[in-house]
C-alpha cells in the first residue's frame, strides 16, 4: 500500500516536470498561459470558468515553473 502511493506522487511530480519542460519549450507559452490565467480578485482563476479554480490553478503553476526555468 504505502509503495503504492510513492509510485503515485513519483507518477505525478514526473508528469508535472514534463509539462512544465513542455511548455517551457514553446516559444511564449508560459507567458500566453499566464495572460489568460491571472488571478481574479476573488482569488480564482480567469481562465479556469468551467471548473472553477484557486489560483494558482494547475496549468499557471506549471507556466510559473516554467517561466521561473525550473520543474
Ligand atoms: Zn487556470
Amino acid at each position: 500500500m504505502a509503495n503504492d502511493e510513492v509510485d503515485d506522487h513519483l507518477v505525478a511530480r514526473r508528469t508535472f516536470a514534463a509539462a512544465v519542460a513542455f511548455m517551457a519549450a514553446q516559444p511564449g507559452g508560459p507567458e500566453r498561459t499566464l495572460a489568460l490565467h491571472r488571478r481574479r480578485p476573488d482569488g480564482y482563476c480567469t481562465g479556469c470558468v468551467h471548473t472553477l479554480a484557486h489560483w494558482p490553478c494547475t496549468v499557471a503553476r506549471i507556466a510559473l515553473c516554467a517561466v521561473a526555468g525550473h520543474n
